[in-house]
């Protein structure tokens, strides 16, 4: 009995435990769905409060709401609404900052999608699973979802002028100092490029009148342009390519110190430059972009041949020829190389270096590479071309003397060549232009796509002078584009 009492007992207890057991465990449940449906409740409250038709004033910026800009929490990329979401679920402020909401406010599709955020690098990478930290100057974060790599960075202020580290002419050489979101908007360089975008409330905090610049197609210097140019002036190319990137006006006091400042741009380490020509190069609006340089006056510095280029018709021709095939490229997706488009640039000075070595008596491949040599270095002095982008220009100049040859086993052996298709491309912009022949460009258009047979037929007899001369001189070297074919 008193056994059967114990057991039914024992039994209880397990059930009670049981119990228990489970009831903690729904209790627990709940408790996560309930701060999750808080979290979403809360979410879609502020949302719904914040649905107001006017600005409002929070501190020193201007807060546009949704109603009035229209840009939804839709429009922002997947990674960067994880990246939002995230840090402010972790308690900091997060932001999508510059090129992204100008562009959204613009109608066009961003490039990329940058945040801001008051969380330290250190931070931001806490919180998420695949970040990393880049850069020792400035420390950004990278974070990753995919394919997608959002950049965070911390907002930063501009250092106060007597603490500034600046060279001699202004220019800032640190600015790495953590700030507020307000400072951060002081720092940055257009009004365009100021304003926050909260994906949660669907606001814009906007503390230099961006919204309304932005809504006039006005790109306007934050501050006093002066300073801000000596600063930093990459600005200048800056200004050019953003307002010919997104058609809208520079602002006549933006634009006005730029003649007078453009010798600034000497002070630049020539890797930035670089970097900055190529993404005028590379915007898909190179054509607007050259042409406002050189309105401007600003060319000099960057591409010191270039004005003596646009100077000549030809070479303005074939420059222009060029950027526009690039463009074009571009907006058809297909990619486009920095070295082909540095190489059409150049052209030209090679051209004129060429013919005169020719006609001082040095033979023609000789000639080229004296020619080539000289224009690459006096390039280098004003704009360092990375070496190996050097090799492959040279590549595509030297293809075009090869290109000329239509006898014997030439043309096959030039087909082979994994830049043929460069210089192909590069001999029909010289026959576009007028400086090559058209009937050399077609000749080669059909014979890449011939048969056995019609290559055969189409190939030029070979003069007797060629051919004695080859049997006298046994081939050590091959004749022509020597160099570029060991190059390859
Ligand atoms: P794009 O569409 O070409 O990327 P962007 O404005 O996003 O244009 P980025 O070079 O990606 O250009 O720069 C991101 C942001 O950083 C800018 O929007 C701007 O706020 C700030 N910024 C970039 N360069 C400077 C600079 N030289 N001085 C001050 N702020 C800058
Ligand atoms: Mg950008």
């Amino acid at each position: 009995m008193v056994v059967k009492e114990k057991r039914a007992a024992r039994r209880v207890f397990h059930w009670g435990e049981r119990f228990s057991a489970v009831y903690n465990l729904r209790l627990y449940c709940d408790l996560v769905a309930s701060n999750f449906k808080d979290c979403m409740i809360k979410k879609f409250l502020k949302r719904v409060f914040t649905k107001a038709s006017k600005t409002r004033a929070v501190g020193n910026a201007q807060v546009i709401p949704y109603k009035l800009h229209g840009v939804s929490r839709e429009q922002i990329s997947f990674g960067a609404l994880k990246v939002t979401d995230g840090l402010q679920a972790a308690g900091f402020q997060a932001y999508v900052v510059g090129g992204a909401v100008r562009d959204l406010l613009l109608e066009r599709t961003p490039k990329d999608f940058d945040i801001a955020t008051d969380a330290t690098p250190e931070e931001v990478r806490r919180v998420f699973r695949r970040a990393r930290i880049i850069g020792r100057r400035f420390r950004l974060v990278h974070v990753m979802f995919g394919e997608e790599t959002v950049e965070v960075s911390t907002f930063r202020r501009m250092v106060e002028s007597e603490d500034a580290q600046t060279d001699e002419h202004g220019r800032l050489l640190r600015d790495n100092e953590f700030g507020d979101q307000e400072q951060d908007a002081a720092r940055r360089d257009f009004t365009a490029n100021a304003m926050f975008y909260d994906p949660t409330t669907q606001e814009i905090f906007d503390y230099h009148n961006g919204y309304a610049d932005t809504r006039n197609h006005l790109l306007r210097i934050i501050g006093d342009p002066l300073v801000r140019y000596r600063e930093d002036p990459v600005r200048m190319l800056r200004a050019v390519r953003l307002s010919a990137k997104l058609g809208i006006k520079l602002d006549a006091a933006t634009a006005a110190p730029i003649a007078e400042l453009k010798s600034l741009l000497d002070n630049v380490p020539q890797a930035r430059l670089l970097d900055e020509v190529l993404k005028m190069l590379l915007s898909g609006h190179s054509v607007k972009c050259v042409q406002q340089l050189h309105r401007m006056n600003l060319h000099h510095g960057l591409l010191p041949l270039l004005d003596v280029i646009m100077e000549q018709p030809m070479g303005e021709k074939f420059i222009m020829l060029a950027l526009k095939n690039t463009d074009e490229r571009l907006s058809q997706d297909k990619p486009v190389s920095p070295a082909f488009l540095f190489a059409a640039l150049l052209w030209h000075e090679v051209l004129a270096a060429w013919n005169l070595r020719q006609k001082n008596g040095d033979r023609p491949v000789s000639a080229m590479h004296e020619a080539m040599d000289e224009v690459l270095g006096k390039q280098r002095a004003q704009l360092a071309i990375p070496h190996r982008v050097d090799a492959v220009m040279k590549e595509i100049w030297l293809m075009q003397l090869r290109l000329d040859q239509r006898t014997g086993q030439r043309p096959f052996r030039l087909l082979e060549q994994p830049r043929f298709r460069a210089g192909y491309d590069f001999l029909l912009l010289r026959c576009a232009s007028g400086e090559a022949d058209q009937a050399l460009g077609l000749w080669w258009g059909e014979f890449q796509d011939a048969n056995l047979e019609r290559r055969a037929e189409m190939l030029q007899p070979e003069s007797t002078g060629e051919k004695k001369r080859r049997r006298r001189k046994p081939r050590k070297k091959p004749e022509t584009g020597v160099t570029s074919e060991s190059a390859e």
